[in-house]
């Protein structure tokens, strides 16, 4: 059964430079028609479930949402799923929009995680991104949380932003050790296509240097963006595995990092190909070999479900390739890798299609496993497609 919720909350205060996630700017009266209509896809999708494992809040910035708003929603889920005794149910929040009565709300509401983009402890870095908040922000409301006792907190990082150093990489990130969360996430800032980000850095090239974006605060370029060379962005990659991991904190995905016992399970359930419902705008679906996704429409959204209609667009069945593509690409991104003998049974020879890829030293076998090795992981996209050129994909 799909025994793992993920839930889509489209507003933020306002968009980040570089975001490419649905996300609109926070309004109250759309907040509140958006969260009934939440709770209605919630109700039409009930039986699909046994026990729910983990719920997941994601966004956008859940955070932001009225007290009123969260309390429904909250209260919707428990009158409509029943929750497994040790269930995971994380948050991600903004440090801006936290503050004692909507942590002690969440905490009362059975949320025992707290997923926090902090992004940089940086404040020149912070601006650079377009982020609402500043370092000392941060540290305010993760301090707030703290004090409740709350202990599976995770922190999110950036490297690769504009004007970052190594020196400021290495700030942050001990920043961010030394408030103890349970778990990291340390992404590399990649400029999408239509982003604001990734129009400011062509029109810079273009046309160097840019004026300031605006005096209210709305970003930090005031000259020549200038993004992190590759080599030292890799540099950064290293430097976080290193840290993190003397830090002990255990690297079990590309991108993340978590002590012992605190590994994120919603996120390990998508590499380990699991079913997910998804609810809300945009949100994904993977049930009985199927994936599904929801209108990123917020107004047809709420249109949809007020007619009693699962607001789904798209819809497919997965290939047994695809089924086979996504084994490999998702498995991968896990640090302990893909088993061999679940490879074979599946009609795959994944030695023999990794050999050359091995002995270059981009892929390790560790018993029935086969993973990315140290020199494999910041390249895993480019090394994952060799592999299905090599697989007949
Ligand atoms: S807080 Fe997250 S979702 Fe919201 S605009 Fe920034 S990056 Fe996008």
């Amino acid at each position: 059964m799909p025994d793992f919720l993920y839930i889509h909350i489209p507003f933020c205060i306002r968009k980040c430079l570089y975001c490419d996630f649905l996300s609109v700017p926070y309004n109250k009266s759309l907040a509140d028609a958006y969260i009934s209509a939440l709770c209605r896809e919630l109700h039409l999708k009930n039986h699909l479930v046994l026990r729910l494992q983990t719920i997941f809040v994601g966004g956008g910035t859940p955070s932001l949402l009225s007290e009123d708003c969260l309390n429904q929603l909250f209260k919707c889920l428990r009158t409509n799923f029943i929750f497994s005794d040790n269930i995971e149910i994380t948050v991600e929040a903004n440090p801006a929009t936290l503050s004692r009565s909507k942590i002690d709300l969440l905490l009362s509401n059975g949320v025992n995680r707290l997923s926090i983009g902090v992004q940089s402890f940086n404040d020149t870095e912070l601006k650079a991104l377009g982020r609402i908040h500043s370092s000392r922000e941060a540290f305010d409301s993760i301090d707030l949380i703290l004090k409740t006792g709350l202990k599976n907190i995770s922190l999110d990082l950036m490297y690769g932003i504009p004007g970052q150093t190594m020196k400021t990489w290495q700030e942050s990130s001990s920043k961010a050790v030394g408030l103890s969360p349970s778990h990291i996430s340390a992404y590399e800032l990649t400029p999408e296509k239509g982003t604001q980000l990734y129009e400011l850095i062509n029109t810079s090239k273009k046309n160097p240097p840019i004026p300031p974006l605006s005096k209210g605060g709305e970003g930090g370029f005031s000259d020549k963006i200038i993004m992190p060379d590759e080599g030292l962005a890799l540099s950064m990659y290293d430097h976080a595995i290193d840290y993190f991991s003397s830090c002990g904190y255990e690297h079990y995905e590309i991108s993340n990092f978590a002590l012992p016992g605190f590994r994120c399970r919603h996120n390990l359930n998508y590499w380990d190909r699991g079913q997910y419902i998804g609810a809300g705008a945009g949100a994904h679906s993977f049930i009985n070999g199927a994936r599904s996704k929801n209108t990123e429409d917020i107004n047809k959204y709420i249109e949809i479900l007020n007619y009693g209609t699962i607001p789904e667009v798209e819809s497919s069945i997965v290939t047994s390739e695809e089924a086979l593509k996504e084994f490999i690409f998702l498995g991968l991104r896990k640090t302990g890798g893909i088993s061999i003998a679940e490879s074979e049974n599946s009609g795959l020879d994944i030695i023999e299609a990794c050999k050359e890829l091995i002995d270059e030293g981009f892929f390790e076998v560790q018993g029935d496993f086969l993973r990315l090795s140290r020199k494999g992981l910041p390249v895993s996209n480019a090394i994952i497609v060799k592999l299905f050129e090599r697989l007949g994909f």
